[in-house]
């Protein structure tokens, strides 16, 4: 047990009103009024409200958390709403800050709840997360969790995290003054190639709805003191299989950013650090884009290229352009080393960002012309052939 994070001198006071909101909080012996006072008292940022945000932030609301901060500077698009569930058709376009922040105050008009529709960065988040007891990752991209944990650590507060992919989550809390750090459990972030994210690999929609709903008990606890918070612990949830497993995390003393000697004192470039390519290089890279008009046009005039579709054959059901050899992407990983370097290459994905990673691959290995469709195979379907469905 550590104690409550939340110490303000004095604990406000609960209306009438609050009292029969909180009744069953107050029933139990390890809430009680001071737990739910604490709970008002008691301030959380939310960083991205998607599908891990829209469970965090629904049950922070519902519990009584007074101030809840979210920073996300994306809209709700339609295929959001198969697992972020704070948003609706009816808010489909709004910003997801201010669609999240109108669903929590109607679930508890009794809590304040900020909106930051901006991108967290290096050169923000001081700032943004200065004013808040608690940090919770919603994001579930690798560059902000480096850019969390380091800025949790050098304001000394906890960050809870929580991440997903296809039917897997995972969960810790990460607070240097306890225990381990996001860094001592991964030092390095993983080659960018081999990183899929949910728009990418896809993700089973009820799958945030559990991480997230773990990610809110564990800053409950935290703000009360009570049970056994999961720092130096890492929960590893399996929804085939059914099974929650935990590994213990132990704290690095010689981790750059909370060990005994400490070399990161300030925030980094973290796009960097995880090997995304600079705005100068994504510039270059456009030059090798390839708009689907001018891909067709190559194609009624029969030039001589390699269209290669890297998405998994499944996905090639919904939608494909006819002319399209299928080479899943880690089929390509494993096989282009033996292709001829001298053949023009169009790589084609969903959206366009998983053949932009391929084509960056393809590059260092010295294929002379890769181009990248841009907008994907959804982008075809919207401006050549309005026959395929988008996804
Ligand atoms: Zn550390």
């Amino acid at each position: 047990m550590i104690d409550p994070v939340v110490q303000p001198p004095s604990l406000p006071e609960l209306t009438p009103e609050e009292m029969r909101r909180y009744s069953r909080h107050l029933l139990l012996p390890q809430v009680g009024l001071e737990g739910q006072r604490r709970l008002k008292a008691a301030s959380v940022v939310i960083v991205g409200v998607g599908g891990l945000g829209s469970a965090i932030a629904m049950y922070l609301a519902a519990a009584g958390v007074g101030r809840i901060g979210l920073v996300d500077d994306d809209v709700v698009d339609e295929s959001n709403l198969q697992r972020q569930v704070i948003h609706g058709q009816s808010t489909l376009g709004e910003l997801k800050v201010i669609s999240a922040r109108q669903r929590m105050l109607d679930i508890n008009p009794y809590i304040t709840v900020d909106v930051y529709p901006t991108r967290l960065t290096s050169n923000n988040a001081m700032e943004i997360l200065r004013p808040y007891d608690i940090i919770v990752d919603g994001t579930d991209n690798i560059p902000t969790r480096y850019l969390l944990n380091d800025a949790a650590v050098l304001l000394g507060k906890p960050y809870v995290y929580g991440s997903i992919y296809r039917f897997e989550g995972q969960v810790s809390v990460f607070y240097a003054k306890e225990g381990p750090c996001y860094r001592c459990l991964f030092p390095e972030p993983p080659p960018p190639h081999l990183v899929p994210t949910c728009g990418q690999g896809g993700v089973i929609g009820v799958l945030p709805g559990t991480i997230g709903t773990l990610q809110a008990t564990e800053v409950i606890k935290l703000i009360l003191g009570i049970g056994q918070p999961l720092i130096g612990r890492l929960l590893l949830y399996d929804a085939l299989d059914m099974s929650f497993d935990i590994v213990r995390v132990r704290k690095n003393p010689k981790c750059p950013v909370c060990g005994e000697r400490p070399t990161i004192t300030t925030l980094q470039d973290y796009d960097a650090f995880c090997g995304l390519p600079s705005a100068e290089a994504r510039a270059e890279e456009a030059r090798w884009e390839i708009g689907p008009r001018e891909l067709a046009q190559w194609l009624a005039e029969e030039r001589p290229v390699r269209v290669i579709d890297i998405r998994e054959p499944h996905e090639l059901a919904i939608s494909r352009i006819p002319a399209a050899e299928n080479v899943p992407y880690n089929r390509l990983l494993a096989s282009y080393e033996s292709w001829d370097r001298e053949t023009p290459i169009v790589l084609v994905c969903r959206t366009g960002n998983r053949s932009a990673q391929a084509a960056r691959v393809l590059r260092e290995a010295g294929f002379q012309h890769v181009w990248n469709l841009r907008g994907g195979i959804n982008a075809w379907a919207r401006e050549v052939d309005p026959s395929q469905p988008e996804y």
